[in-house]
């Protein structure tokens, strides 16, 4: 690790910065890597989420000051930035200020789900294929989210504030930058208030995001944004699927068409993902039959395109998959130690450019066409009166509070921070007030 690597790792855990895209893997772990390429993931491929558009719209040279110094500290001799040609608008100014970057370009993908996915984007900017169970440091790149790079850009400055999106049933779909630790109502009245009486939301988009009802949850610095729904849509009843029920009707409907596998964007890269595979496994509740088929989950990203898109029976696939993973680390099974880790190079599929699913056919089959429109960037002043930072806030043991009820913080200020040993980094106050609570969860600050 060069001295440069050192300092800048070393600030971006002081800072707190997180993967912002969702995954909230800590940034600083990246840069303590060696790459060849650092890739800038600007697909921003979940269908209504508009917040890493906005970043390069208004902020671009801070991204672009992000992924310099992701590039020094990996010691990448290229810097690239995914975006989808779509976004016309913007790219002329990105293609110009990557000029005046040395060895900086920018990529113009099409617009196809999951062009997001790390594995997907290293393939397009590189030709490069992470092997199964790898990640993207195992070909050569480091991949960061537009908004990450954004953080970075300041190492030193805590992360206290988030971009995201608020769109669907809302009256005024927006992006806007909030404070971490305000509830979701509070970001939902932002932007103009549900336009609707029984609202749930997805939180982080409609293929990956999780629903929430409980309006009351904080924005972390991983939130992406919502998306506001009926509680009685389709795609809300879709995801709130018991395994039971998902289960039931999938033993007895799935034909074996395969068509989720034949799409599967992980199976076109050549890794063994065959989720009709997993399907079958629902006949069995466990043994070897059961792992037989199970293990074709394994290298499963949960991209949901099997479940949403691909079945033509409306299925679950991609639950079948995530449930066929948890079943198999109970029996401490994983793609290391499973017949499909065969140590053959993976061959990306000859049709596999033929089978991009384009984004505007997902969000009909969604039934989100009546929400696809764009969220503008806005820039509320808001200044609320009550934050909660929760302690689990990035990929890794949850931090430990370090004020006390009663004490008086600056917007800033560590409140929670994990071992110096441990995967994660510390969490901050996002307002100056009074420490009102404190527990393993979270720490509540008034103004
Ligand atoms: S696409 Fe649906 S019906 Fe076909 S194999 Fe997959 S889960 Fe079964
Ligand atoms: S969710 Fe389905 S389509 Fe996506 S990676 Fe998993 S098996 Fe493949």
């Amino acid at each position: 690790m060069t001295d440069f690597s050192a300092e800048f790792s070393s600030k971006l855990r002081a800072s707190g910065v997180v993967g912002a895209g969702g995954a909230g893997f800590p940034a600083y772990v990246k840069a303590r890597g060696r790459a060849e390429y650092a890739l800038a993931n600007a697909a921003e491929c979940e269908p209504l989420l508009k917040k890493d558009q906005k970043i390069l719209e208004y902020f671009p040279e801070k991204v672009f000051d992000g992924l310099e110094m992701l590039m020094r500290a990996v010691g990448a001799g290229r810097g690239i930035l995914g975006i989808k040609k779509k976004h016309e608008r913007i790219i002329p100014r990105l293609e110009a200020i990557a000029k005046n970057r040395r060895n900086i370009s920018v990529l113009k993908m099409g617009d196809y789900y999951p062009a997001g996915d790390e594995h997907c984007l290293v393939y397009e900017a590189t030709g490069r294929i992470v092997p199964p169970g790898g990640i993207p440091l195992d070909a050569g790149c480091v991949v960061s989210n537009v908004e990450t790079l954004y953080n970075a850009a300041s190492p030193g400055t805590p992360v206290t504030e988030k971009f995201i999106t608020v769109a669907g049933a809302v009256k005024k779909p927006s992006t806007f930058r909030v404070p971490v630790g305000i509830t979701w109502a509070e970001a939902a009245e932002l932007a103009g208030g549900f336009a609707i009486k029984d609202p749930a939301a997805i939180d982080g988009g409609p293929m990956m995001g999780k629903v929430m009802t409980d309006f009351s949850a904080p924005v972390t610095r991983v939130s992406a944004g919502i998306i506001v729904l009926p509680k009685n849509h389709p795609l809300i009843l879709k995801k709130t699927q018991s395994r039971a029920l998902f289960s039931r009707v999938g033993r007895s409907a799935c034909d074996q068409c395969s068509f989720c596998t034949e799409f599967c964007p992980r199976y076109l890269l050549g890794h063994d993902v065959r989720p009709h595979r997993v399907m079958r496994s629902l006949l069995f509740s466990a043994g070897p039959e059961h792992k037989l088929n199970s293990v074709y989950g394994l290298l499963c990203c949960e991209c949901s395109l099997c479940s949403l898109y691909s079945c033509p029976e409306g299925l679950n696939p991609r639950e079948a998959c995530v449930s066929a993973k948890a079943d198999l680390r109970a029996m401490k099974t994983g793609f290391k130690n499973s017949p499909l880790n065969s140590g053959r190079a993976p061959e990306v599929h000859p049709v596999r450019e033929f089978r991009k699913v384009p984004v505007s056919k997902l969000v009909r089959r969604l039934g989100l066409d009546d929400y696809n429109k764009d969220a503008p960037w806005t820039e509320p002043a808001y200044s609320p009166a009550r934050v909660r930072i929760l302690m689990s806030q990035h990929i890794g043991p949850a931090c430990v509070p370090s004020v006390t009820e009663g004490q008086r913080v600056e917007k800033g200020a560590v409140v929670g921070d994990v071992a110096a040993d441990q995967l994660g980094c510390p969490v901050h106050a996002s307002i100056s007030g009074t420490v009102r609570a404190v527990n393993g969860k979270y720490v509540e600050i008034t103004a």
